[in-house]
């Protein structure tokens, strides 16, 4: 299984491991994985067709684009939306690659918000990370560069004071990253997330919803509050892609709609996230109620 979805965790995501079942869940292997191949195509999205004709950018929507900066993670989460596909994905990487990309937004004048994503742009080194920042913030019609990365969570001693510091001098930068249980919140990650919040760095979370990790009210609410109590907001609750190798994770629709209800009635607006699915094709990240 390993050949197909390979295994892959820093040391502080196999300490974390060994603490929490709940991250366990999500690093560890498991024989389900090869089990839902007729199910779910490996890539629904056409993430490895190139719609928008650049190299290394796709766009779904009309203000925001979306830029593979690496393919590679500090873990690779058994849950992930591009598994199988992210070891050949399209990376930029040459001068020639990132202009064709500022190039791109600039020929399409309503984008304003340029998600830097993979694979995880942390895994670059900071000047490298500040390249793409640097080359998006530059643009006038950017507004947002938004920097997705696992790393406050599963190898938060990257996010460093400096990396923040330098990262927040533009002024348009905000942070998406994913924590889906209490348990990953350490003192370590919360360092990390006070370094880029401290710095002027909005944080918000992108949790998955995952049978066996997180699906119920009273994990998620835990998970709400404590992400507050670090100043990161509570932003995306994700339904499982239908992509192949992630369908035990899936959380029946019917649950995952309770769920959101007993989350809505118990905490405030500005701890309660949205709860939505990624349908291929629509124009928006869906509310799981509307479908
Ligand atoms: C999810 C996604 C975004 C961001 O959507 P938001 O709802 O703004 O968080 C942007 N581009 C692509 C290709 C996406 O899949």
């Amino acid at each position: 299984m390993t050949e197909r979805f390979p295994f892959v965790a820093c040391a502080y995501a196999r300490a974390l491991a060994a603490r929490s079942a709940a991250f366990r869940r999500q690093l560890e292997p498991d024989a389900r994985e090869l089990e839902d191949d007729e199910e779910f195509g490996p890539d629904p999205f056409d993430e490895e067709g190139e719609a928008s004709g650049c190299f290394g950018l796709k766009q779904r929507f009309p203000d925001r684009v979306l830029v593979m900066t690496s393919n590679a993670c500090f873990m690779n989460c058994r849950h992930c939306t591009r598994k199988g596909l992210l070891r050949h994905a399209e990376v930029v990487r040459s001068d020639e690659e990132l202009a064709a990309c500022t190039a791109y937004v600039q020929e399409h004048p309503l984008v304003r918000d340029v998600l830097l994503s993979g694979g995880d742009p942390l895994m670059l080194p900071d000047d490298e990370v500040m390249r793409f920042v640097q080359a998006f913030a530059d643009l006038p019609q950017v507004d947002v560069v938004r920097l997705c990365t696992r790393a406050p969570c599963v190898n938060p001693a990257r996010v460093t004071r400096d990396l923040a510091v330098r990262l927040a001098a533009s002024g348009k930068v905000w942070a998406n990253t994913q924590f889906n249980h209490a348990d990953e919140v350490t003192p370590e990650a919360a360092e990390a997330c006070a370094n880029l919040v401290n710095a002027g760095i909005p944080v918000s979370c992108q949790t998955v919803l995952l049978a066996g990790v997180n699906d119920s009210a009273a994990a998620l609410l835990d998970l709400f509050r404590t992400l507050q109590r670090i100043r990161v907001r509570p932003y995306y609750v994700f339904q499982c892609d239908p992509v192949a190798g992630i369908s035990h994770f899936r959380v029946p629709l019917e649950r995952a709609v309770e769920i959101a209800r007993a989350c809505a009635d118990r905490i405030g607006g500005l701890g309660l996230p949205r709860f939505v699915a990624d349908i291929p094709g629509s124009t928006r990240k869906m509310p799981i109620e509307l479908l």
